[in-house]
């Protein structure tokens, strides 16, 4: 990458770069725009005896200057995975806006848009992209299988050694690429954008709000916005992190579970422009499932005695308690239980937690027999 970007020195394409560091988020975002920002205004407003000449050597330095605004990656390609569905009117400009961003900081990569069944002239506006460029690839779906599905096949295909997916509603900026993939290069796996200032309704910025906090203390994972369409990975990652029904949402879980590094950075959001989302109300029942089960197949899958052993054995005890009172009361004060209340309440958590306990024998033994192949991640080897 770095033989890559003095490559750039020299290339004239360069002279949008600062504006389109401009764009970028986090720390670099605002070194850059105080630099860019300086400069423009030295450039076009403080020098009244602005001559020619002048306007020359600032150009020749604003060339000069691109190298140090380029980040260094470590990065051989770059691959951006584009789920969507019914997206016609952005994805050309979407194309555009990532060309301008990665042309400068990558010289090899590829844009995977993967059609999750659209209906619309999707398909048709990213044959016409595929025809003129051969680094955009597609995948189409016969019918729509939802998010999740649509990025396992873009993972499948992606041969970067760094991935990137977006959201194609224009709502996540390209621009934020560069900051992705430093913060990536820092030595983590994965990357989540966070969209601290959205663009979406009330509705589902609270309940965003609310699912993210509880995703937060249930998982351990320390990240502000689990669902942010706009992550930089690792391949290792998106190898080995099996997206399927909607756990999309949880990706960031699902690496942190399986060891890898996760980190996030602040990033721009923007309103939809076109169309409309494709995730209605029930988005907040499926989340909380899905939360469930992410929980369950990533910490209790390979141990799941441990998960209903647990409320087994406390059902048992509570209604061990309850029972044992009453029989007390019974035999050393004669008082009638057969009408209390208490007596099916314990009846029932002695019940409940046996029950529980033999769905835990029985998920125990399930596990025994299909021990799987990938009980682990390796993250370096010599053999
Ligand atoms: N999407 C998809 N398949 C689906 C639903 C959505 O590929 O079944 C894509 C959609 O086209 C967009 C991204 O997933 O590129 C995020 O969807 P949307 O913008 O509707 O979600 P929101 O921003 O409202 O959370
Ligand atoms: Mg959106």
């Amino acid at each position: 990458m770095e033989e890559n970007n003095s490559k750039q020195n020299n290339n004239s394409a360069q002279s949008q770069n600062n504006s389109a560091e401009k764009k970028s988020g986090g720390e670099n975002r605002n070194q850059n725009k105080n630099r860019s920002g300086n400069y423009r205004k030295r450039r076009y407003y403080g020098n009244k005896n602005y001559r020619k000449n002048d306007k020359q050597k600032s150009e020749q330095k604003e060339e000069n200057r691109q190298p140090s605004n380029i980040k260094k990656f470590n990065f051989r390609k770059v691959s951006i995975v584009i789920p969507l569905l019914n997206e016609e009117e952005s994805i050309k400009p979407l194309y555009s806006q990532i060309k301008t961003v990665v042309d400068k900081i990558s010289p090899d990569y590829e844009i995977i848009f993967v059609d999750d069944g659209s209906t619309d002239d999707s398909l048709k506006k990213i044959k016409e992209l595929a025809s003129r460029d051969r680094k955009v690839r597609y995948i189409s779906f016969r019918k729509n299988y939802g998010k999740s599905s649509a990025l396992n096949a873009g993972f499948d295909k992606a041969s970067g050694d760094a991935v990137i997916t977006m959201d194609a509603d224009l709502q996540d900026d390209p621009a934020e690429i560069p900051n992705l993939l430093g913060k990536l290069s820092e030595g983590y796996d994965l990357v989540s954008g966070w969209k601290r200032k959205r663009h979406d309704p009330f509705v589902k910025r609270h309940s965003s709000k609310f699912f993210n906090y509880m995703t937060r203390v249930m998982s351990g994972i320390k990240i502000h916005d689990f669902n942010c369409g706009l992550k930089a990975y690792r391949s290792a990652v998106v190898k080995t992190v099996d997206v399927h029904g909607e756990l999309h949402r949880y990706i960031p879980v699902l690496a942190g579970w399986n060891g890898f590094k996760v980190a996030e950075v602040v990033v721009k959001h923007h309103p939809r422009r076109y169309g409309k989302t494709k995730f209605g109300v029930s988005r907040f029942f499926k989340g909380f499932v899905d939360l469930l089960t992410v929980i369950f197949t990533t910490r209790y899958i390979k141990r799941p005695m441990h998960f209903f052993g647990f409320f087994g054995f406390l059902s048992f005890l509570l209604g061990f308690l309850v029972n044992g009172y009453l029989s007390y009361e019974k035999i050393f004060h004669g008082k009638a239980i057969g009408n209390r209340p208490l007596l099916f309440l314990g009846m029932l958590l002695i019940i409940v937690g046996a029950q529980f306990f033999s769905v835990g024998f029985l998920g125990e033994i399930i596990v025994h027999y299909t021990r799987d192949k990938k009980a682990y991640s390796i993250k370096e080897k010599n053999i």
